[in-house]
């Protein structure tokens, strides 16, 4: 299949993932424990796939100056979801008190779009480099989106705002992933730009959103299936280059 063309039906998977997300917060009898395992697992994943894998890709395409580019994604991340946010974390939102101003929940939505944009523009980017970079880079992405629609939906119900309205936010998510699937398409020629932008929020959202959450969690468990998404994604690498 053509590059664009999977990443264009990958990326509608990971949207489909965000709505799915947002589905099950907003079905309050659903179980949601086992979310915590996509937590874990996706920050094992996305850390490896991005430093082992995005990283020296990056720096190959476009020389040191990607590494720039990788600390600009990172600290864009790092503005919109932490800095005009007043209060934002990975999972579900429980805290009630911190969303009296019901416009919190929209700037929460704001910094999710910007990062979900980028989700996108990660998924393309890696298949216009390589097939096997493409679909590590989408099963990073994966991992994390249901809890990324989860998480959205619940604030947007602890800010007030009606289960339709909680639910269309997840699917804001997905669109916006789309969105970046579809930009990356139409300035392929960018791939220097977008791989390592994408690889810097990618860093951002393993190491500073989903290991804050894990970290807790009570007990070991949940800190050694982090080392599980790493391994997981060194087991895929080698599959992919014996085919
Ligand atoms: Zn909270
Ligand atoms: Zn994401």
């Amino acid at each position: 299949m053509h590059p664009i063309a999977t990443s264009i039906f990958l990326g509608l998977t990971a949207a489909a993932a965000n709505v799915f997300g947002g589905a099950i917060i907003v079905q309050r009898h659903w179980e949601r424990r086992y979310l915590r395992y996509f937590v874990a697992l996706g920050a094992g994943f996305m850390l490896a796939t991005a430093l082992v894998e995005m990283v020296p890709e990056s720096l190959e395409l476009r020389g040191r100056s990607a590494a720039f580019l990788i600390l600009l994604g990172y600290l864009v991340i790092h503005f919109f979801e932490h800095t005009v946010t007043p209060h934002f974390h990975f999972g579900e939102e429980t805290h009630q008190d911190e969303f009296v101003h019901a416009h919190n929940g929209y700037s929460i939505l704001l910094g999710l779009v910007i990062h979900t944009f980028f989700d996108g523009i990660a998924i393309a980017s890696g298949f216009l480099v390589s097939n096997a970079l493409g679909w590590l880079i989408f099963f990073a992405v994966f991992l994390h989106k249901i809890p990324e629609g989860f998480t959205v939906s619940s604030v947007m119900l602890v800010s007030g705002r009606s289960r339709r309205i909680a639910w269309g936010a997840s699917v804001i998510l997905g669109g916006a992933t789309l969105a970046g699937v579809l930009t990356m398409a139409l300035f392929r020629h960018h791939v220097g730009a977008g791989l390592p932008l994408s690889a810097g929020v990618t860093i951002y959202v393993a190491a500073s959103d989903l290991v804050p959450e894990v970290n807790k969690e009570p007990g070991a468990r949940m800190a050694l299936l982090v080392f599980v998404g790493a391994g997981c994604v060194f087991l895929l690498d080698s599959l992919f280059h014996l085919s």
